[in-house]
């Protein structure tokens, strides 16, 4: 088996975006995208180009203002990878670029440069020995001398039952995959969670619904100024402060049909009926596969150990993005990171004699 210069895990932005800085230094870099036909993909939220695929507009990456969308698209992807209103005589929609596109003029970005990409998720990896090995889901191997980990987070769930029992009846912690569904149309939903996911969730879901309750443990917003006023001044969302979901109600032929909300002040139950309850309580890094290999901190984010660079615990193993990263978790940094780790990777194998 030939190795690999550099294996790429992930491919969200700083997946991408590793990839992007390592083809153009001739490493040719092997992108393990991931595969969104896993079931536990769907369940867990770790579909193939990251927690961008499942939201709505993206109006803080730099470079794409508002109005020049259908531009950017119709002469960068290939036609099967164009969203469908690209071609067509539609209004041009007011955003400049929402998650998925972006994505996929990342994914595209690299590809021109010659990144080969594997559709599969990477299961196993052993960073005992040099070269790295590691195993994808579907039986394909791949050795390298050096390793970017950019495989991101995925969002948390409370655990109650009640949560797990209704989970894709009616709960669920992606608004933008799931909001527009038939069941939430003109009725009352729950978003539990007060950051900047828990509004924009909430605001996402007031298109559909007739009201959003958005309620939160505490009495203040953790969410940045301008989503803490826009939840304000949505008339659809209400606030529920200083309390948390109990539990989940329904039944088997309608999914859920209520909510148990608990003050977090002085426990009195309130029932609300509501047809869906929407999960925005943050995030856990999807670190599981590399089986206590690699230094990670006590949240299971992979630690960078050393200031300013993409280096982990394991020479030759360098991480990016919302994987390494618990405290900014932008799509911007995110990006910038992954370009770290390519660089880093490049001087890393400059410096071993692998190039
Ligand atoms: P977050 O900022 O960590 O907020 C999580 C929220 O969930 C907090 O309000 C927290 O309450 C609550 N929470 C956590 N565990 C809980 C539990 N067990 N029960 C009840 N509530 C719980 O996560 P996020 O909103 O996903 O945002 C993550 C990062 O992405 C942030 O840096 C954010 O700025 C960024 N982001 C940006 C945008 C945007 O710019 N448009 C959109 C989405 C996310 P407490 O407040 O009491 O801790």
């Amino acid at each position: 088996m030939a190795v690999e210069k550099v294996v790429i895990i992930g491919s969200g932005p700083a997946g991408w975006t590793a990839a992007i800085y390592a083809a153009r230094a001739n490493l040719e870099p092997l992108v393990f995208e991931g595969n969104a036909t896993w079931p536990e993909n769907h369940a867990n939220g770790t579909l193939p180009l990251g927690q961008l695929a499942l939201t709505t507009e993206v109006e803080n990456y730099p470079g794409f203002p508002v109005g020049k969308s259908r531009e950017y698209l119709s002469t960068a992807l290939s036609a099967e990878r164009q969203p469908w209103w690209v071609q067509g005589n539609d209004p041009q929609p007011s955003h400049g670029i929402n998650g998925p596109e972006l994505m996929e003029l990342m994914r595209q970005q690299a590809v021109n440069f010659g990144t080969r990409i594997v559709t599969d998720d990477i299961v196993k990896i052993d960073l005992s020995k040099r070269p790295f090995k590691m195993w994808a889901r579907e039986g394909q191997t791949a050795e390298a001398q050096s390793v970017i980990i950019a495989t991101g987070a995925r969002a948390n769930y409370l655990g109650l039952p009640s949560e797990d029992k209704y989970k894709n009846q009616g709960v669920s912690a992606c608004a933008v995959c799931d909001g527009a569904l038939p069941r939430f149309k003109n009725k009352e939903l729950i978003v539990i969670g007060g950051g900047d996911s828990a509004v924009e969730e909430a605001t996402y879901l007031s298109k559909f619904a007739s009201t959003v309750h958005l309620v939160h443990r505490r009495d203040k917003l953790r969410a940045s100024k301008i989503m803490q006023d826009r939840a304000r001044t949505n008339p659809k969302i209400k606030m529920k402060w200083n309390s948390g979901l109990h539990e989940v109600l329904g039944n088997e032929r309608e999914g859920v049909t209520g909510a148990r909300v608990k003050s977090t002040v002085d426990d009195k139950v309130e029932e609300l009926a509501v047809s869906g309850v929407f999960l925005a309580i943050g995030h856990t890094p999807n670190t599981a596969f590399l089986d206590g290999q690699l230094k990670l901190d006590d949240k299971g984010y992979v630690v960078w150990t050393t200031p300013a660079r993409t280096y982990t615990s394991i020479e030759g193993v360098f991480a990016a993005g919302d994987v390494a990263d618990s405290y900014y978790r932008q799509a911007v940094t995110a990006a910038g990171s992954g370009c770290m780790a390519a660089l880093d990777a490049e001087r890393w194998l400059a410096e071993h004699g692998m190039l």
